[in-house]
């Protein structure tokens, strides 16, 4: 396992790789945790080549947002590392992201203007620049990212298509606690008493699954009955919604594979989670 600082060095490894080999990339903002661990594992099965890049990109926090103080340990995130087949970790600093005369942004209309987008105003801008960026220095074939960030995944897989760009993204399952409480670095904040409340997001899910089971197809009743489960175990909820997999705009009528999204404030800590619908 090579650790890369710099732009230059990561270039010239990914200039030459060779040829015929399948070289995998699993962007991460690191502190990680077994969700990150699962899209090294899906890289290693199905690349010959497998780059981890770590760094938590400044240009996808708001000003009020959490970026001073989101966990950071690379120490351990390369302990945790070394269990996996990792060729390449790029590990660079914000000095070499984004230099003082940096001058250029990508905005993927549409679908980051809804969710997590209304929320978080900028949040996706950040997130297609840095990956598309990441993309272009390190020249992956396949990308591993999460469900756990299901509009990040359609915001980037439409970008790698506008822009005709050479990588697919690989989505892969949403990684949780034995109790349903879905893998995220920012876990690390909740105090005990608001780790029990985090509950309330998979706990929402469930109900919607549940009722979605018994023959509800209208998604107000169910988003109503989400809501309450959520305000009743002590979350805030920012936004919940039921849309269509692919536009992630809101339907009246779910059917199977509508997915139910939502973030929700537990504390001053914002946690998401998302699930498909499944009769
Ligand atoms: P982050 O470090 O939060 O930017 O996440 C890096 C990648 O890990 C993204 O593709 C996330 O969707 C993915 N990820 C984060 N948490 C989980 C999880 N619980 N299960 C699966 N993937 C995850």
């Amino acid at each position: 396992m090579q650790l890369v600082h710099t732009v230059a060095e990561m270039l010239a490894l990914s200039r030459n790789w060779p040829l015929g080999q399948k070289i995998g990339f699993v962007p991460t903002m690191g502190y990680l945790h077994q969700g990150h661990l699962s899209l090294v594992a899906e890289a290693n099965r199905q690349c010959d080549i497998t780059v981890v890049s770590i760094y938590v990109n400044p240009s996808q926090f708001g000003p009020n947002e959490d970026l001073s103080r989101y966990p950071r340990d690379i120490d351990r995130d390369l302990q945790l590392l070394s269990s996996y087949k990792v060729d390449y970790v790029f590990f660079p600093d914000n000095a070499q992201m984004y230099p003082p005369d940096y001058h250029s942004w990508v905005s993927v209309d549409g679908l980051s203007n809804v969710l997590c987008g209304a929320s978080r105003p900028g949040h996706f801008k950040g997130v297609a620049t840095i990956v598309l960026k990441l993309v272009n220095i390190v020249k992956p074939n396949l990308m591993f990212m999460g469900e756990k960030d299901f509009q990040q995944v359609a915001v980037l897989t439409a970008m790698l298509k506008d822009f005709n760009l050479d990588c697919r993204i690989v989505p892969c399952p949403i990684v949780r606690e034995a109790d349903g409480l879905a893998m995220s670095s920012r876990n690390v904040f909740l105090t005990a008493e608001e780790r029990g409340q985090a509950l309330c997001l998979s706990r929402a899910i469930s109900l919607c699954q549940m009722l979605y089971a018994q023959g509800e197809r209208n998604t107000s009743p169910m988003i109503d009955a989400a809501s309450l489960i959520i305000s009743q175990m002590g979350g805030k909820l920012d936004y919940i919604h039921i849309v269509d997999p692919a536009s992630l705009q809101d339907i009246d009528i779910a059917e199977d594979n509508s997915r139910i999204i939502l973030a929700v404030f537990i504390g001053k800590t914002r946690l998401i989670d998302n699930s498909a619908l499944k009769a």
